[in-house]
């Protein structure tokens, strides 16, 4: 677990959650269980006809014995008859012995009288009548034992046994390749399922990787191409490619009907506000209440066209229909020039300007607007004997202005979502506060309109930076 932990490629290979490793493993494993049971069923049928042959054999070999004993002692005597009886069924596989009534032994085989093998098989007591397998000494005999009687007389008892190592052991052999080519099969077959699935699944993967870095502007411009890709697969992509023009549709209904809504509100908001500045500038005879409750009028219409203004921005700038005026802009000499537009601010600006010059390719006035942007956030969630820092910097690429503050800071968890429309840290703290939640998604989207890109970097209580880099004119 450590070690997949550590190597995040590998992890995604062998994800346990995907399609592909599940369905490999699935399969994997119904033919590992299909293979074994088909091997387990052939070594459990041929050692059944290897054993059952032999025992045959045994059961004849007892069953004929004292027929035989007879026959040979019309000729010979009764012990003589016996040891001829034995010698002409004896082989160098099949031995045979037999014990008197009070087991002394009467008779035996060559092999066991010279003793070259089973001489330790004339010892064993419990011998059964039936032939049973038995591994002694690292040889597999089958043994057996019958009474030995002869024209009526029981001349005690006739054993036999079977060496069947050499069967046995090429029996064992041949399982040991069957599993052996099992296991290689079953490998083979698990790398050529994995490859299969994973050629199967690909329409699904180019599939997701094409929708999944779709921004909501682009929904409209997305198209699903499946060459050769399963019917099940094509039917899915244009299920989505259709979802995704129809998702496409809406957002550019509910843009317009912004970007409408915002243009008409403005211009008679613009007009009460301007009326409401004027009674307030010329109403001389006006109550304190009165005047009280024009100024509130007048700077929520101020907030409202801010407002309507912030998201006619917005709408136009994912229309595409934002412009920028591209033009050599000195950032030393722009920063200086906020500067003195921020003078009346309660909270003071410091610069840290290099000696030399840094220009960059931008539009001066969306500048302008994304730095006192950031100044305005700075003034507003910081306490005003905390001056606001802004740095220049540059590189060799890329010119880095700073905006610092040491106010309130923004949470961890909230840094990566400020730049969303409407988002605000603390409802209620910013609504004391004032603002729509808008001006930092305006700041991001003229930033990168051009060319640039922004950071936040904060600390809670101790204060937040804003780090805007720019394209080097
Ligand atoms: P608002 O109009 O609410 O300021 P913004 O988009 O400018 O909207 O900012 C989003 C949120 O990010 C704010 O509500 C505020 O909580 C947080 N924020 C932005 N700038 C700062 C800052 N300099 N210090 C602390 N919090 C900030």
């Amino acid at each position: 677990m450590l070690l997949i932990k550590g190597f995040p490629r590998f992890r995604t290979m062998f994800n346990p959650n995907s399609l592909r490793i599940r369905l490999t493993l699935g399969i994997a494993a119904v033919s590992i269980l299909g293979l074994t049971g088909v091997v387990t069923s052939i070594s459990l049928t041929m050692q059944k006809i290897l054993v059952v042959t032999h025992k045959n054999n045994t059961r004849y070999i007892a069953g004929r014995f004292p027929h035989d004993v007879e026959i040979y002692s019309d000729m010979v005597s009764l012990e003589e008859g016996t040891q001829k009886a034995i010698d002409n069924l004896s082989t160098p596989q099949t031995l045979l012995w037999v014990k008197s009534p009070q087991g002394n032994l009467l008779a035996q085989s060559p092999v066991l009288k010279m003793g070259i093998k089973g001489t330790h098989l004339v010892s064993l007591q419990d011998i059964p009548l039936q032939p049973e397998l038995k591994l002694l000494n690292n040889r597999y005999w089958l043994l057996c034992s019958t009474d030995l009687v002869v024209r009526g007389v029981n001349l005690g008892r006739v054993y036999i046994a079977q060496d069947i190592t050499a069967d046995e052991t090429m029996f064992l052999t041949l399982m040991g390749t069957l599993i052996l080519v099992s296991a290689i099969v079953t490998v083979c077959m698990t790398v050529a399922i994995a490859w299969y699935i994973k050629t199967s699944l690909k329409p699904l993967k180019r599939m997701s990787e094409t929708t999944k870095d779709i921004s909501a502007e682009k929904l409209g411009e997305v198209q699903i191409e499946l060459e050769n890709a399963p019917s099940e697969v094509k039917e899915l992509a244009q299920t989505l490619q259709t979802t995704l023009t129809r998702l496409s549709d809406s957002w550019e209904d509910q843009r317009q009907l912004v970007s409408n809504v915002s243009h008409e509100l403005r211009t008679p908001l613009t007009v009460v506000s301007g009326y409401l500045q004027s009674t307030l500038r010329r109403g001389n005879n006006l109550t304190d209440i009165q005047r009280e409750a024009l100024e509130t009028a007048s700077s929520e219409a101020d907030r409202t066209i801010q407002l309507l203004q912030d998201l006619l921005d917005l709408a136009r700038a994912e229309n595409g229909r934002i412009y920028f005026h591209l033009e050599t802009v000195v950032l030393n000499e722009l920063l200086s020039e906020i500067k003195g537009m921020v003078a009346q601010y309660p909270v003071s600006i410091e610069l840290a300007l290099p000696t030399d010059s840094v220009t960059v390719k931008g539009d001066k006035n969306r500048l302008k607007q994304v730095l006192l942007n950031l100044i305005d956030n700075g003034v507003k969630y910081s306490k005003s004997d905390e001056p606001i820092v802004i740095k220049l910097e540059q590189d060799e690429r890329f010119a880095k202005v700073q905006v610092c503050d040491q106010g309130v800071g923004i949470p961890l968890k909230d840094q990566t979502r400020i730049f969303e429309r409407f988002y605000r840290v603390d409802e209620a703290r910013s609504r004391n506060i004032g603002g729509t939640g808008l001006g930092l998604s305006i700041v991001k989207t003229l930033v990168e309109g051009m060319g640039g890109t922004i950071q936040v970097i904060s600390q809670l209580n101790q204060g937040t930076t804003f780090n805007i880099l720019l394209p080097l004119s």
